[in-house]
């Protein structure tokens, strides 16, 4: 339901807590983030409040890092557990997605995918996609470019971000028929469901395009159609109040 990732210099598990607090409004029914750090990704997800997954990083600490992804869920496909929750990871446990929205062909690609051997952990329509994106980024090596092979091959409304443990600085996010804004600040990059998740941070957004791509990095981002075509990008200042 909310969704935020974030690549710069702050730890990135602060700055995703807090955009999730500010896209609380919106309802939700468990949470969960993902964060790069020391060559790996660490996860938490619980169902339940905000509350509930602080208090799990309370008991079980994850290791600080500067590049993060996080999610607050409204539950479609299977009841709002700890295991439904976003993210979900490939089974290396070197990816991590969070996911708004339904994907409609989930159980063919789910069926193609245990045939090839993959284990599905939940009963989300989400989780095919952290499988996908494993595939593809081991035989492209690039985020962006495994997003949009997958994104070619999803029917139905997403919003999709993800991370790699093998490309620790970069976060990727795609979008159809459901919102996705990128923050650009000062050496830190953005992206939420909703810019209420980074206006504290930065004014400077860009409206994701239908079917595009966008590749966050500190220093800047990239944005494509789904076939790699570059995107002409118009970025705007958000210029309501913060405390809105
Ligand atoms: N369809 C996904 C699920 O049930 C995402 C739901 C959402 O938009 O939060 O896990």
């Amino acid at each position: 339901c909310g969704i935020v990732g974030y690549v710069g210099s702050q730890s990135a598990l602060d700055v995703v807590l807090a955009g999730l607090k500010r896209l609380e409004y919106r309802g939700y029914d468990s949470a969960g983030v993902a964060v790069l750090a020391d060559g790996g990704l660490a996860a938490a997800k619980k169902a339940g409040k905000l509350g509930n997954l602080e208090k799990e990083l309370v008991e079980r600490p994850m290791p600080t890092g500067t590049t993060g992804i996080g999610h607050t869920r409204w539950a479609t496909h299977g009841g709002p557990t700890d295991t439904n929750a976003h993210p979900h990871l490939d089974n290396a446990g070197r990816v991590a997605v969070v996911h708004n929205g339904i994907i409609e062909n989930f159980a063919e690609l789910r069926a193609e995918l245990t045939e090839r051997g993959h284990e599905l952990a939940s009963e989300t329509d989400t989780e095919v996609v952290a499988h996908l994106l494993a595939e593809e980024f081991s035989g492209c090596a690039d985020l962006a470019e495994a997003m949009r092979l997958v994104c070619r091959r999803l029917e139905g409304a997403f919003t999709l971000v993800a991370v790699h443990a093998d490309d620790p600085d970069t976060v990727v996010g795609a979008r159809r028929n459901s919102p996705l804004v990128v923050g650009v600040g000062e050496g830190e990059s953005f992206l939420a469901s909703d810019v209420a998740a980074f206006i504290a941070h930065t004014r400077s957004a860009i409206e994701l395009g239908q079917d595009q791509v966008v590749e966050l990095r500190r220093d800047g981002v990239t944005v494509t159609d789904f076939d790699g075509r570059p995107a002409d990008v118009r970025s705007y200042h958000v210029d309501w109040d913060a405390e809105a």
